[in-house]
């Protein structure tokens, strides 16, 4: 039973799998490309973070660069003039992590004390180197700007004496490009909370059209344009910019805790994120970019729509499935419905054609005693009983003929016994037949009969002509005549009956040749049972003819046969 069931409903399964299958499918590349669109907003982040820190070191060195322009502008710069240039650059609002831009004299240990004196007197009274001269070269801190509060600290800082300092110090005299050094704590930082800071140097040499060499450089270096800047500040407003990323940033060319310069978000824990690590080349110093992005980076629309997909594409496929099931068990409904009917109908016919087997043989001998009771001996009055009595048996014989040839037809038993005869004979008699058993209608034959032999079941066609007669007379009551002609045509020949009687409606003509049928307008004064035109139609089919009705409601009608000659 229940394998019935599934073999029943297997095309609503098929497409339930198959909507499922596909659903699955789409949530699979949704996922997918979720998951790269994901991907490709993250790569984007990273090169945007990228170049923000490069770009900011470009204008950096950008800066550097004009300051050492003024040195090559003129021999003598003067602290005024430094303080009229940085004034004017009016750095501080524009790149708030700079602290400050100075310039640092390079000079040898000889001349540490003439160097002192002169800017003593030219520049700041209390000038002091602070060195602990370990080296042959110094770097003192000359000029700074802003020249107040803790940069009053850095004048005469020599920064050479800094092994920090003088490795990136170096390597900007010998490429004659700005360097960066590694972190340090500036200079400018009080004992409280230090902060990782840098520096970044650009070289001034004293003939910059000769400097191709490094020995050139060395000789030639006149000293350093440079600022220190705290790196919290500057990447600060960097990592503002791209707050669904966690930015660290770190010294040198590996994660070491001491080396983190910048944290953007301290309190994000690093395993609940997928990190990506990037070398970047700052002004000659590598750092370390770490970007971690957590299961909640991209678009929440982005990452639901798979879900929705997934969840629409079940809940479809469900309402597919159950639409599908409830056709096929609609239709299956129908067609045991339609089963039990023609099971009903069959039964019906095997009984019509038992009881109308069981009604002929007694009314059969009835009749035959009732015609043995008419030629013996009676009154008048006996005989018109008797004969009244055979007219119903002769009626209800008929009735009984004609239910016998339904379950015939219905059951493919109708024999045809084909031979030739005389198309006229076979019209003369039916009129005569049915013209001796109704007087109330005159039957007028208004065309000459053409002489034709058919070859067919002359006793059928007598019988279908004798339907269509006898139909004429009883749907025109109180018409004085039924007329019938007769066309010849090429190969066939037409029968009309012509009435003037009630008609058919147009919608019922079809109909009319139905088994069983009756117009349902029909006044119980009309009695029959519907099956003389289910036969005759049945008949003229079987010798490849047509029969059929032109009819007016109210007028009349004509019922024709065609047959083929
Ligand atoms: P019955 O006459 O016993 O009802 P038939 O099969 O001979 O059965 O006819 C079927 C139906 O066709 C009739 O009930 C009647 O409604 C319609 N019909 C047949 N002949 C005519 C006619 N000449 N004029 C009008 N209606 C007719």
């Amino acid at each position: 039973m229940r394998i019935k069931q599934v073999n029943r409903y297997f095309p609503a399964l098929i497409v339930l799998i198959a909507l499922l299958a596909f659903t699955v499918f789409a949530f699979y590349q949704a996922s997918l490309s979720a998951e790269e669109r994901r991907e490709r907003l993250f790569e984007n982040r990273l090169e945007r973070i990228k170049s923000s820190v490069s770009l900011r070191m470009v204008d950096y060195v950008q800066i550097l660069k004009g300051c050492r322009g003024l040195f090559y502008g003129s021999d003598s710069i003067t602290a005024r003039d430094w303080k009229i240039y940085v004034d004017n650059l009016n750095i501080e609002s524009v790149y708030p992590g700079i602290q400050g831009i100075a310039y640092a004299q390079f000079i040898s240990k000889q001349d540490t004390q003439r160097f002192a004196d002169h800017l003593r007197k030219n520049f700041y009274a209390d000038f002091q180197i602070k060195s602990p001269f370990k080296n042959d070269f110094l770097t003192p801190i000359t000029y700074i700007e802003p020249f107040s509060g803790r940069n009053l600290r850095a004048v005469g800082f020599d920064m050479y004496s800094d092994d920090t300092r003088r490795e990136a110090m170096d390597r900007a005299m010998n490429t004659g490009m700005a360097a960066l050094t590694k972190k340090v704590i500036l200079v400018q930082e009080t004992e409280t909370n230090p902060q990782p800071g840098f520096l970044l140097y650009m070289p001034v040499y004293r003939n910059p059209e000769s400097v191709e060499s490094i020995e050139d450089r060395k000789r030639n270096i006149k000293g350093f344009v440079y600022f220190p800047f705290r790196a919290k500040e500057i990447l600060h407003d960097v990592s503002e910019r791209f707050k669904d990323v966690h930015i660290k940033i770190y010294d040198g060319e590996h994660i070491e805790q001491e080396n983190l310069l910048f944290d953007s978000d301290h309190a994000a824990a690093d395993s609940d994120e997928t990190l990506t690590q990037n070398l970047l080349n700052i002004a000659g110093t590598p750092w370390l970019l770490s970007v971690g992005v957590d299961d909640e980076f991209g678009s929440d629309i982005e990452k639901s729509q798979p879900i929705i997909i997934l969840t629409f594409g079940i809940i479809l496929s469900v309402l597919f499935f159950m639409m599908i099931a409830n056709i096929i068990k609609r239709n299956n409904q129908i067609r045991e419905e339609l089963l039990m009917t023609k099971e009903l109908d069959n039964k019906k016919d095997e009984f019509i054609g038992i009881a109308s087997h069981e009604l002929k043989t007694p009314l059969t001998s009835i009749k035959a005693y009732m015609q043995l009771l008419e030629r013996s001996d009676l009154s008048e009055q006996h005989r018109k009983l008797v004969s009244k009595a055979n007219s119903n048996i002769t009626k209800l014989n008929n009735l009984i003929g004609d239910l016998l040839d339904v379950s015939k037809i219905q059951s493919g038993h109708l024999v045809l016994n084909v031979a030739p005869f005389e198309l006229k004979k076979m019209i003369l008699e039916s009129v005569e037949n049915v013209q001796h058993m109704y007087s109330s209608h005159e039957l007028l034959i208004t065309t000459p009969i053409p002489d034709l032999i058919l070859n067919a079941d002359i006793l059928r066609l007598e019988q279908a002509m004798t339907n269509l007669l006898v139909n004429a007379i009883k749907y025109s009551p109180g018409a004085p005549a039924v007329q019938i002609s007769i066309n010849q045509l090429e190969d066939t020949v037409r029968i009309n009956v012509i009435d003037s009687g009630i008609g058919i409606a147009p919608e019922n003509r079809e109909k009319v040749f139905d088994r069983f049928y009756r117009a349902k307008e029909l006044s119980p004064v009309f009695s029959g049972l519907g099956m003389g035109l289910f036969i005759s139609s049945e008949i003229v089919k079987r010798h490849n003819g047509e029969i059929g009705v032109e009819s007016e409601a109210g007028k009349g009608s004509t019922f024709y046969i065609i047959l083929p000659l």
